[in-house]
C-alpha cells in the first residue's frame, strides 16, 4: 500500500500517462538565440541526442552535480585525468517532460528547457564543423556537457562549496564543457546563447587542430609569461572569430550580458595592436582585448570582396598545426606574439588573397613587433 502511495504520488506531479517518449525522429521545443539576436522557442528535430531523459547521444552525454576541485595543483588540473579534477565527477542528469498532441517533448521546468536547448545548440554546433569544415565525429569525440557544476575550496581550515554563474567554460585536456547556472542578471542565459556555446566550441576546435588535445601542450611547459599571455589572447580571439563564423553575428554575447567586458568584443573593435599597446586601459578584457584585434583581423578578411568566412576558416585551421610548430620553437622568447599565427594564415592564401590578407594583418597589428614580425608576409 505504502508503494502504491508513492507511485501515485509521482504520477500525480508528473503526469506519467503523457511522459512516454515517442518512436521515431526526437522532436523537442527548445529555447536558443538565433543569427538575428531573436529568442524564439521553436520546435527542432535533433540528430544526435537518443536518450531525452538523461541527455544523452552520439555526441555528448550531459552530468549534473558536479564539484570541480580549484585547489587541485596545475599537473592535476593538465593532467586530463577526471579523478584529479573532480572532487565529485557528477552523474546523470534527469529532464522532467511531457508530450503533446502532435508528438513532441516539452520540458516541464527550465532546467529541463536548458538542457535540451543546450544539447541542440551543441548538436547545430558540432555539424557546422563537421559541413563546412569535414572534421568527423571520431575527431571531435564525445563529450561531456557539465550542467550546473559546483567548485570546492579550502577558505582558511573549512572546505566551501561555491555554485558560480555567469560563464560557460571549455576545459583543455579534460575536451569537457561547463555550462555554469544561470544567474538573474542573464537575459539569454549564456547555455541556451550559441554564441556562447560557439566561443566555448571554438576553443575545443582549438584544442583538437594546435594542441592535438593536450592542455600540456597549450599550457606550453618552458613558456614564457608573455608568451603565455599572447597564446591567451590568440586563444580567446580564435574562439571568438569561430563563434562568428557559426552563428555570423557579433553582438550576441551582449544579448545574454550587457556589459563592458562583451561590449569590448563586438568586432571590429576600436583599437589596434599599437593604440592597445599605447593605452591599455582603452579595453578592459586584458588578454582578451588584443583577442579582439585578431578577431577584428580575420572578420575584415573574411568580408572583403572575393573572400568568405569559409576561406578565411579553411586558412585559419589549415595555419593552427604550423602554428603549433611555431609555439613549440618560440615559446621560451619574451617576443612571443601574433605574428606567427598571422603569417601562418596568410601562407595559406595565394596571389591576391595572400596581398590582401597581409594588407589588413599589418593594419591591425601596427606595434613595432608585429611589424617586424610580419614584414615577411607580403
Ligand atoms: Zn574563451
Amino acid at each position: 500500500m505504502p508503494h502504491f502511495l508513492s507511485l501515485s504520488l509521482v504520477c500525480l506531479l508528473s503526469s506519467c500517462g503523457a511522459s512516454t517518449i515517442p518512436a521515431g525522429p526526437i522532436r523537442a521545443r527548445v529555447v536558443t538565440a538565433d543569427a538575428q539576436g531573436f529568442y524564439p522557442n521553436k520546435v527542432v528535430e535533433f540528430k544526435y541526442l537518443q536518450d531525452v531523459r538523461h541527455v544523452d547521444g552520439v555526441i555528448a552525454v550531459m552530468r549534473g552535480q558536479s564539484v570541480l576541485n580549484l585547489d587541485a595543483p596545475d599537473s592535476d588540473q593538465i593532467s586530463g585525468d577526471p579523478n584529479k579534477i573532480f572532487v565529485k565527477n557528477g552523474s546523470q542528469v534527469h529532464t522532467d517532460t511531457f508530450v503533446d498532441q502532435h508528438n513532441v517533448i516539452n520540458a516541464k521546468n527550465f532546467d529541463s528547457l536548458a538542457m535540451l536547448s543546450t544539447y541542440y545548440a551543441f548538436e547545430q554546433i558540432v555539424d557546422f564543423w563537421i559541413t563546412n569544415y569535414d572534421f568527423t565525429l571520431q575527431e571531435i569525440g564525445k563529450f561531456n556537457i557539465y550542467y550546473d557544476p559546483q567548485v570546492q575550496t579550502k577558505v582558511d581550515s573549512a572546505t566551501a562549496t561555491i555554485t558560480q554563474r555567469l560563464n560557460a567554460s571549455y576545459f583543455p585536456g579534460l575536451g569537457d564543457l561547463f555550462v555554469w547556472k544561470t544567474s538573474r542578471l542573464e537575459d539569454i542565459p549564456f547555455k541556451m546563447n550559441p554564441a556562447v556555446l560557439g566561443h566555448e566550441f571554438g576553443h575545443k576546435i582549438f584544442d583538437i587542430r594546435f594542441a592535438h588535445k593536450s592542455a600540456n601542450f597549450v599550457y606550453g611547459q618552458g613558456a614564457s609569461v608573455n608568451s603565455l599571455i599572447q597564446l591567451k589572447g590568440i586563444n580567446e580571439g580564435l574562439a571568438d572569430f569561430m563563434s562568428w563564423l557559426f552563428i555570423q553575428n557579433v553582438t550576441l554575447f551582449t544579448r545574454s550580458l550587457d556589459v563592458e567586458a562583451f561590449q569590448d568584443r563586438i568586432v571590429p573593435v576600436a583599437w589596434t595592436s599599437a593604440s592597445l599597446l599605447k593605452d591599455p586601459s582603452i579595453c578592459v578584457g586584458s588578454f582578451y582585448c588584443k583577442g579582439s584585434v585578431l578577431n577584428s583581423a580575420l572578420h575584415e578578411l573574411s568580408l572583403a570582396q572575393n573572400m568568405s568566412p569559409l576561406k578565411v576558416g579553411t586558412a585559419m585551421l589549415q595555419a593552427l598545426p604550423k602554428f603549433a610548430s611555431d609555439w613549440q620553437r618560440y615559446l621560451s622568447s619574451d617576443n612571443f606574439d601574433y605574428f606567427y599565427l598571422l603569417n601562418r594564415i596568410a601562407n595559406e592564401l595565394a596571389g591576391n588573397e595572400k596581398t590582401l590578407a597581409c594588407t589588413i594583418f599589418k593594419k591591425w597589428f601596427d606595434d613595432s613587433i608585429n611589424q617586424a614580425g610580419l614584414a615577411k608576409c607580403l
